[in-house]
């Protein structure tokens, strides 16, 4: 851990000079408290670094969740075998394909029959909070159960015993993008009425106490359980699909479904703020939590150590190296194919800018998180989905 200054604290050991100037504007805002904490995984992001942690007091910053509400990752643990799987892992990997839309559209409304359930809590939920989810995205309920674009994605993995784990990324989808883009709008123009000054309009607040905060509270709060649900939904059908593929019976033994994009009330250091994790993972002691490397590398089963410093938190991933634009320069698909030599992947072009080669490396992020999290599993995909 390395103090930066009395306002932020780092655990990576790689950091470029852009990321660390952005970490010290966000950490120079008045109402941070007690101090911003980089991750091991922490690179440039729009407004606020990925992979901070930003605790503020009676206030709060809408793009320090990022736009994706409650983006996170779902891992759930099964009782099959590597060594006893089936041949044909394309039919697997084309069988959670349909299973699971890339967007909500025609396709998914004939499967949206099983996320009734969830659908219903939902609209309960937005009723209590007196706000009408149609008005950000007439489909919203399609949109459940859908994967998203882009670095979204279902694995199958195995650990280091052989047992086999179904792993998924995804979040709140379009519905709460346009929440989140709705809120962060909304602060900017407070800023600007009230002739406040910020070095970064991305890192407009609210301030508690007033009626913009509370419709961001409320609306952030259903935004982040859409997210959790929409995950769990995926990851139902995702098990189905693995079932039917193996033909025989297959039961879950654990499942961890984390956000690393989110905000909560918190209590740290004896005082209560709102933690807005922003590409991190709470890391209470004994917690679980999921860290992924890559499309193909190592990912990682955690569990949380509780370290004060970094407000129970660590990191989320291995965070990108190489913008999207410098890995298509970089990058070819022959050196994408023999990175995913063994995995089940659809090998297309569109998938060079997720070249492992294009992330931080998982190992190092795992070394400097050493102290937040210890490791309880070390996962290898053997199919890959991509968004
Ligand atoms: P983010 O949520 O910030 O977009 O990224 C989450 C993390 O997921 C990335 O930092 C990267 O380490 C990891 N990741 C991206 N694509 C894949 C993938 O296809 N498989 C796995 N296992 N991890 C990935
Ligand atoms: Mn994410
Ligand atoms: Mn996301």
């Amino acid at each position: 851990m390395e103090r930066i200054n009395d306002r932020l604290v780092n655990w990576a050991s790689i950091l470029d000079a852009k990321t660390r100037e952005q970490a010290e504007t966000t950490a120079r805002l008045p109402f941070v408290h007690p101090h911003v904490a980089l991750m091991p995984d922490a690179h440039l992001g729009k407004g606020a670094t990925v992979g901070s942690v930003i605790p503020t007091r009676e206030a709060i910053i809408p793009a320090a969740v990022g736009v994706d509400i409650g983006c996170g990752m779902i891992a759930v643990r099964t009782d099959a075998r590597g060594d006893r799987l089936p041949p044909g892992r394309r039919a697997l990997r084309e069988a959670i394909e349909r299973a699971v839309p890339l967007s909500a559209g025609h396709y998914n409304r004939k499967v949206v029959g099983t996320a009734r359930p969830r659908i219903d809590e939902l609209t309960r939920l937005a009723a209590e909070a007196d706000f009408d989810p149609a008005g950000y995205a007439r489909n919203w309920e399609l949109q459940l159960g859908s994967l998203g674009s882009g670095n979204h994605f279902i694995e199958v993995c195995l650990d280091e015993e052989d047992a086999v784990w179904l792993f998924l990324h995804s979040g709140s989808r379009g519905v709460g993008n346009r929440i989140a883009q709705r809120h962060i709008r909304t602060a900017q123009e407070r800023i600007r009425r009230d002739g406040i000054r910020v070095e970064d309009p991305d890192l407009a607040h609210l301030d508690e106490g007033t009626e913009e905060f509370d419709a961001y509270i409320r609306e952030l709060r259903w935004a982040q359980r859409f997210a959790l649900l929409n995950r769990e939904e995926m990851m139902d059908r995702v098990f189905r699909q693995f079932g039917d593929w193996l033909g025989g019976p297959v039961h879950e033994v654990e499942r961890i479904n984390c956000h690393h994009n989110f905000t909560e009330r918190e209590t740290h250091f004896g005082e209560t703020v709102w933690v807005s994790r922003k590409g991190a993972i709470r890391a209470r002691a004994g917690e679980p939590g999921l860290i992924p490397g890559s499309m193909g590398t190592a990912s990682y089963v955690v569990e949380g150590r509780g370290d004060a410093m970094s407000l129970e938190s660590s990191p989320h991933g291995a965070g990108r190296e190489y913008s999207r634009t410098a890995a298509r320069r970089t990058f070819t698909l022959d050196q994408l194919r023999a990175a995913m030599e063994g995995i089940e992947f659809r090998d297309t072009p569109a998938f060079i800018d997720e070249i492992p080669a294009a992330y931080k490396s998982i190992d190092r992020v795992m070394a400097d998180a050493e102290p937040l999290v210890a490791v309880r599993h070390r996962l290898r995909q053997i199919v890959n989905v991509k968004g």
